[in-house]
């Protein structure tokens, strides 16, 4: 079984967020980045496959040479080799494109995306590659066993879960679930080694389009600083309550 993990190169959930001057693109200056989380969980699922049922796992990512590091850390999580489709991922339909096509080429069984990236938060990657490809998808997937030709999935619903039985190939974007969180693997020596002589394949785009183009990001408005009210002025708390805050 070949499969194929998505992975987004994101920020790291600590870093601080800035936007360039003209607010028209985020600023990377000072930021560290990370295997989006989403994709973690994918990436370990996936594994385990590997390791329980000899899948070949291929981890991808649409990104510039500066993501390089992400997709070595996935190999020394345990992933066989790595494709880096060499483009700025501007723009989700043509993110989904490039991994249609390398999916297209190579023949997958099986492609392991997450739900949404923790930057841009478009959820657009996994749904628009399983329409291209025509193929079944699943979204907010936390429960995967594929037996042959057939997937059993759970999908996570309001107050529920959801089991459904999928033919493969197909797309799932995934979740914590997949695995849990103590099942995430930190990368040791010996895979950090490895993943040095891990294949990394880098191919250049193919023509796509983008759709959407960001012209402004806004930031929320810094928090108002805390008033501290001394527990025996309950009169000042409701009155600052009422008619500072509007809440009461
Ligand atoms: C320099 C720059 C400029 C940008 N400008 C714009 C803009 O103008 N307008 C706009 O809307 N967006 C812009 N983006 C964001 C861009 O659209 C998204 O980063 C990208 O397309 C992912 O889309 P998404 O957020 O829908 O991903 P999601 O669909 O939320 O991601 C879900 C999953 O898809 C997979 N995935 C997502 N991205 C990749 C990737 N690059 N490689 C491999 N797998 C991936 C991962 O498994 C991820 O967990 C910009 C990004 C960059 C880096």
């Amino acid at each position: 079984m070949k499969v194929l993990v998505c992975i987004s190169h994101v920020p790291d959930t600590t870093a601080k967020i800035n936007f360039t001057a003209d607010n028209k693109a985020f600023d990377k200056n000072g930021v560290s980045f990370v295997i989006n989380p989403y994709d973690e969980f994918g990436l370990t699922r996936a594994v385990w496959m590997q390791e329980k049922q000899g899948a070949t796992v291929t981890v991808i990512n649409v990104g510039t040479a500066e993501t390089e590091p992400t997709l070595r850390k996935a190999l020394a999580i345990g992933a066989n080799d790595a494709i880096r489709v060499n483009a700025e991922p501007k723009d989700a339909f043509f993110v989904a494109k490039q991994i249609a096509n390398i999916v297209k080429e190579n023949g997958y069984d099986l492609v392991i995306a997450g739900r949404e990236s923790i930057d841009y938060n478009g959820s657009q990657v996994p749904g628009m590659l399983a329409a291209m490809l025509g193929w079944p998808f699943v979204n907010a997937c936390v429960g995967l066993e594929v037996e042959g030709e057939k997937a059993k999935v759970i999908r996570e619903i309001d107050g529920g879960k959801e089991k459904s039985e999928i033919s493969v190939p197909a797309v799932i974007a995934g979740q914590k679930g997949l695995v849990e969180e103590k099942d995430l693997r930190i990368p040791n020596m010996r895979g950090i080694m490895q993943a040095r002589n891990k294949p990394l394949k880098v191919v250049e785009p193919v023509d796509a389009q983008m759709r959407t183009e960001a012209v402004h990001f806004e930031k929320p408005a810094p928090k108002a600083p805390v008033k501290m009210i001394d527990p025996g002025e309950v009169e000042t708390l409701v009155d600052l309550l009422h008619n500072e805050a509007k809440v009461i």
